[in-house]
């Protein structure tokens, strides 16, 4: 059987991945909080899970890998969002998750195998908050719950840092019925007017780290195998789920690997809300084809950050006009195992496209298998599912004269390192467009036939 490597973030280390059953494998990934438009940032998860996904099904088999993904539709942001929008917390809930999921299908992400809503598990989360409180993790002051974090001696761990250095780093919520600044709320009041809901502390709500907690726990188990996210949940997100699973369920471990992707940013400044370095996938959508996007997503490790720019953007089109060039429909199911190494090793999708590179070049030189081999490996993660007719309309403005220069440039590369075969080969598909090129002493020029 093909072994998979994951970078653990628990442990810092790559560990060859052992499943806790081989047909039940379980991974949970924190979705979005349904406030406003997703963003570029959170397309990278969705993204990069969504290989793994498509990794995880390829080597235990489709109906034994269950992939969660919630949403967030109860939460501090949803609630400043509608007032702002001056629209009802339900109906902005309810439109961003429509998006949501447009934005889902337009990068080409395989749907989940549950996509459980917070507002749908509150009863669950009274129960779990009864039990921490019982067994003396929790404490209730005026109508608030808090998690008691001394009261959990592996605090900080996935963080790799002591209480009083996650004190130190980031803002921590005030409150005058904390014992202690590093508590976090389990239950709250809620405002007048604001959602609430019935419950042994009074009317409120539930504080966000709880969901993931049992959510998880309801639909993958006390204990599983993967729970991923982005780098900004490691703290407090992901440090406060793990103390409320392990203390209410009473286990040591509560996902066995951690896995965390990177940030997307604008020249180089982390993309965030607040400098105004927003860009809606929906935005994108209107302008770029899901395709493009995807692949430029999958460029970059996915622990690396990456630097999203028009540059990028463009050369990933170039990349995809030359790709759809060999379309062909294929039945990917049986794709050679010597593919996936570079996604077997914790997911390196830069390898693996450097890979497609070479199986392109390949398929160029003409036989027909290695057309359907190239196919196949695209498809694998996503890419050249759709027909080429397709995406050629949809790039009518992508310059030709730049396309065509670029692989002139390649064909003079594979003669200079003596691969005729391949410069023949795209003197050939440049042809199949229309455009014929000639050779003088020391220059290429091209014309449309
Ligand atoms: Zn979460």
């Amino acid at each position: 059987m093909k072994e998979v490597k994951i970078f653990n973030t628990l442990t810092r280390k790559k560990e060859n991945f052992v499943p806790i059953s081989k047909n039940k494998i379980g991974m949970y990934v924190c979705g979005p909080t349904v406030y406003d438009f997703p963003h570029i940032g959170n397309a990278r998860p969705l993204v990069v899970f969504d290989v793994f996904f498509r990794l995880l099904n390829n080597i235990y088999g489709k109906n034994n890998v269950t992939y969660v993904r919630n949403i967030t539709d109860i939460d501090d942001k949803i609630i400043a969002s509608s007032k702002e929008k001056n629209v009802s917390i339900q109906f902005l809930a309810k439109e961003v998750t429509h998006a949501f999921h447009n934005d889902c299908k337009y990068l080409n992400c395989l749907k989940p195998t549950f996509e459980p809503k917070a507002t749908e598990h509150i009863s669950e989360m009274i129960e779990m908050i009864s039990n921490l409180i019982k067994n003396k993790y929790a404490y209730e002051k005026e109508k608030h719950v808090y998690f008691s974090v001394s009261s959990f001696k592996d605090y900080g761990k996935l963080s790799n840092k002591k209480p009083e250095q996650l004190l130190a780093g980031s803002r921590i919520e005030v409150s005058k019925y904390k014992k202690d600044p590093l508590d976090f709320v389990l239950w709250k009041p809620s405002e007048k007017n604001d959602p609430s809901w019935d419950s042994p502390w009074g009317r409120g709500r539930p504080g966000w780290h709880l969901e993931c907690s049992v959510m998880g726990e309801k639909f993958l188990g006390k204990k599983f195998d993967i729970h991923g996210g982005g780098l900004d949940l490691i703290f407090p997100h992901h440090e406060n789920e793990i103390a409320q699973s392990r203390c209410a369920n009473k286990v040591n471990n509560y996902a066995n690997y951690w896995m965390h992707n990177g940030f997307v940013t604008f020249d180089k400044e982390k993309m965030s809300k607040s400098s105004g370095n927003i860009v809606s996938i929906f935005d994108l959508s209107k302008k770029i084809n899901g395709q493009v996007v995807r692949l430029a997503l999958l460029s970059s490790h996915y622990k690396q950050p990456l630097a999203w720019s028009e540059k990028l953007i463009n050369e990933t089109k170039k990349i995809l006009n030359k790709w759809y060039s060999q379309f062909e429909k294929v039945d990917s199911d049986d794709l050679e195992d010597d593919i996936l190494q570079s996604l077997l090793d914790d997911l390196n999708t830069p390898k693996y496209i450097s890979k497609l590179h070479s199986l392109y070049d390949e398929s160029l030189k003409g036989s027909k298998s290695s057309k359907k081999k190239f196919n196949k490996a695209c498809n694998f993660i996503g890419l050249l599912e759709e027909d080429n007719k397709t995406w050629e309309n949809f790039n009518k403005s992508t310059s030709a004269d730049e396309f065509v220069d670029e692989r002139i440039k390649e064909r003079n590369k594979a003669r200079k390192k003596g691969d005729y075969r391949l410069a023949d080969a795209i003197r050939k598909e440049l042809e199949n467009k229309g455009i014929v090129i000639e050779d003088t002493e020391n220059q290429t020029t091209w014309k449309y036939k």
